[in-house]
This record gives C-alpha cells, structure tokens and sequence, in this order.
C-alpha cells in the first residue's frame, strides 16, 4: 500500500477528523505494520467506509467485562483470517489479560515475543527509548530490544505521514 496515493491520503486524513489515534493506528494496519488492529469502541458506519477504502476489513466483536456489561471492540485487518482467528477465541468472552492472551493479541498486533514477555513479567520496566519513540508503539519495549530498533523507522514515518496530513 502506497500512502502517497491521493485516495489513500484522503481517507487517512478522513480518519484523522474523526479521530487522530484512529487514523494512525488504520494506517499502520493498512501498510501491514500491524497483522491486526483493536479499536475498543464501536466504529460508526463513516468511519467504517474510509477504513474500508484502505482495503482493511473490519468487524464488531462483542466482549462481556467484570461488571457483566458489554463492550463492542472494532478490528481491523488486511488478512480476513486473522479477524476470523481472533472472533473464534475472544467473541462473547470476558475480557482477559492472562499471560496466555497477551501472547495471541501479541502476536496478531504485531508486538515483539521478547517484549511482550518482559511485559508479563512486570509491565513498564526500564527501557532504551527515547520517550518520543515509545510513544509512537503500541508495545511497551524490553530493555536492550533487538526488534523494535527495527520496527521503529515505519512506525516513525507512518506517525509523521498522519501528522503531516
Ligand atoms: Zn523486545
């Protein structure tokens, strides 16, 4: 996916009226930084339309919290098979912070293992970052990370592309 393309541009910059962390976080998934991507609310259908002009598919999950109350999620994906992996384990489920589940949404958020681990281990800990990269991931980093090093170029300049817009 081109980001330079005027039609992708428009429904970032679409994305981002309504909601800057929105247009961000659809225009990682959309250049495949990010297998898969959570919005924790529910997606209005304008939104919808602009992610889908990203050639993302979307889908409403409905997830049950402690209270007994629901909450609908939003996801969003290139591939139809991680939306369907993740409705297979999560829909109609309470939400669930186990090690165990932070392992699958690791893995289809596109989060480092190594700093997902340390994040079970203890969340938070010291890191290497600049705190003006930390706060363009997603993921908390480990200290001494050899992944997010590299990961970091794309997040930056897709950051920069919805900041310019
Ligand atoms: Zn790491």
């Amino acid at each position: 996916m081109n980001l330079n393309s005027s039609s992708i541009r428009k429904a970032v910059a679409a994305l981002k009226k309504i909601d800057e962390q929105l247009a961000y976080l659809a225009a990682l998934t959309a250049v495949g930084i990010k297998p898969l991507s959570r919005w924790e609310k529910p997606l209005g259908d304008e939104p919808e339309g602009w992610i889908g002009k990203l050639d993302l598919r979307t889908s409403a999950v409905s997830r049950t919290v402690q209270s007994g109350g629901k909450v609908t999620e939003t996801l969003f994906s290139r591939t139809e098979a991680y939306i369907r992996f993740y409705e297979n384990c999560f829909a109609d489920t309470p939400i669930d912070k186990s090690p165990l589940v932070q392992r699958w949404e690791g893995f289809l958020f596109g989060f480092p293992p190594c700093c997902v681990n340390a994040y079970i281990q203890q969340p938070y800990q010291k890191n290497d970052l600049e705190p003006e990269d930390q706060k363009i991931l997603f993921h908390w980093a480990c200290e001494g990370c050899l992944i997010t090093p590299l990961l970091l170029p794309e997040y930056r300049e897709v950051y920069e592309f919805v900041a310019k817009l």
